[in-house]
């Protein structure tokens, strides 16, 4: 999608710090991190927000959840004493970007409820 930051990000229009990468999905660090490891995990292709997931992407999210993300945490060493993902969505959800995307936070102890 021509205006999407995370599409530019994929496509390396513009530059970030790429953790992980393959055909379908590529991670990199998020530029105002909320905790010592904050990556975010985003399919290459747009997809603006969970609403908008097909049956067609249940492969891909199913790569993202069962193969990238543990690795990921396993990765970053995170893996040990856990992590959080998080998928803001919408409005109330406070999504800011609508590519959809998967926070991947660790590090840190974290609170519960969420603000
Ligand atoms: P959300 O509020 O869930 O939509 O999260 C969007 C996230 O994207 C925020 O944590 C931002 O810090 C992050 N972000 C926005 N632009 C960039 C960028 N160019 N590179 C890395 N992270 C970004
Ligand atoms: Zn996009």
């Amino acid at each position: 999608m021509a205006d999407c930051i995370f599409c530019k990000i994929a496509k390396k229009e513009i530059p970030s710090t790429v953790v992980y990468e393959d055909e379908q999905v590529i991670a990199f660090k998020d530029l105002e991190p909320q905790a010592p490891v904050h990556v975010l995990v985003i399919p290459k292709k747009h997809v603006e927000s969970v609403l908008a997931l097909q049956a067609e992407d249940k492969e891909l999210m199913g790569h993202i959840l069962c193969e990238v993300m543990p690795k990921l945490a396993k990765d970053l060493g995170v893996d040990a004493k856990g992590f959080r993902v998080v998928v803001n969505t919408g409005e109330d959800g406070n999504q800011t970007v609508k590519h959809l995307h998967f926070h991947l936070l660790g590090g840190r102890s974290m609170q519960w409820p969420p603000g």
